[in-house]
């Protein structure tokens, strides 16, 4: 799980990286033009606080051990420092919204119960559902409003409905990058009533919410890196 989420914060970096040309021109067609390198800008960060962790934990094995926490509560502490290097390194909305994504999902993997230790599509699943829920609460927002939510919040009930009929982590993963996916594309034709998009009212529809279209391209680079 640890080694995943870790996996999948580098891939996101690159595709991020990738795509951020892309994901800032469909803001600037709805916003300020910047989603794409407020992201950038945000997962590099992630990335070099990956790194100075990489080189504490090499460093801390050459000195006496102090008792190793379990797998889920090191993830959970990940995406604490995931979600606090979001928040104060993006500048516009989209940080601390990501930002406050990755913290509600490492409170909610730090409350699961560890015995026995949940499996990685639990995990993943209450991590998602977290993060919608933290995402609603912070932006005022719910779905249809041409938000990232068009795509977290199905992903997550996709992802739930996976679990319950026991799919497995891949398959759960996939399900929510699929609905992500669609959740994204179905923006288009919505009219923003969150964000700078609504500033343009009817002007915004016919567009793709770059917040939607990024939280789809970071489902579907997970989805490659459990594949
Ligand atoms: P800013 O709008 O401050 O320039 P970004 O361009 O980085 O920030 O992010 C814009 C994205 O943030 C939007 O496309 C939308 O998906 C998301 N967003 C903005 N406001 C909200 C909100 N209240 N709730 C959920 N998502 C929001
Ligand atoms: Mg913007």
């Amino acid at each position: 799980m640890l080694h995943s989420l870790e996996a999948w914060l580098r891939a996101a970096a690159g595709r991020i990286h990738e795509q951020a040309p892309a994901l800032t021109a469909l803001d600037q067609a709805i916003g300020d033009g910047d989603h794409g390198i407020n992201l950038d800008r945000g997962f590099a960060a992630i990335v070099t606080a990956l790194d100075a962790r990489a080189t504490a934990a090499s460093d801390a094995s050459t000195s006496p051990q102090t008792s190793p926490i379990g797998e889920t509560a090191a993830t959970a502490d990940l995406a604490k420092l995931v979600g606090r290097t979001l928040i104060s390194t993006v500048g516009g909305a989209s940080g601390p919204l990501y930002g406050t994504a990755f913290l509600r999902a490492a409170t909610a993997l730090a409350t699961l119960p560890t015995e026995p230790p949940p499996s990685a599509g639990l995990a993943f699943v209450t991590s998602l559902e977290a993060a919608a829920a933290g995402v609603g609460a912070l932006g005022k927002s719910t779905t249809g409003e041409k938000t990232m939510l068009d795509a977290l919040v199905p992903a997550a009930a996709a992802a739930r409905s996976a679990l319950d009929v026991g799919a497995g982590a891949k398959e759960i993963v996939a399900a929510a990058r699929d609905a992500a996916s669609t959740g994204a594309a179905a923006t288009i034709p919505m009219l923003a009533t969150k964000g700078r998009a609504s500033y343009l009212g009817e002007r915004s529809i016919g567009h793709q919410d770059p917040g939607a279209t990024s939280t789809a391209l970071l489902l579907d680079v997970l989805a490659d890196v459990v594949a």
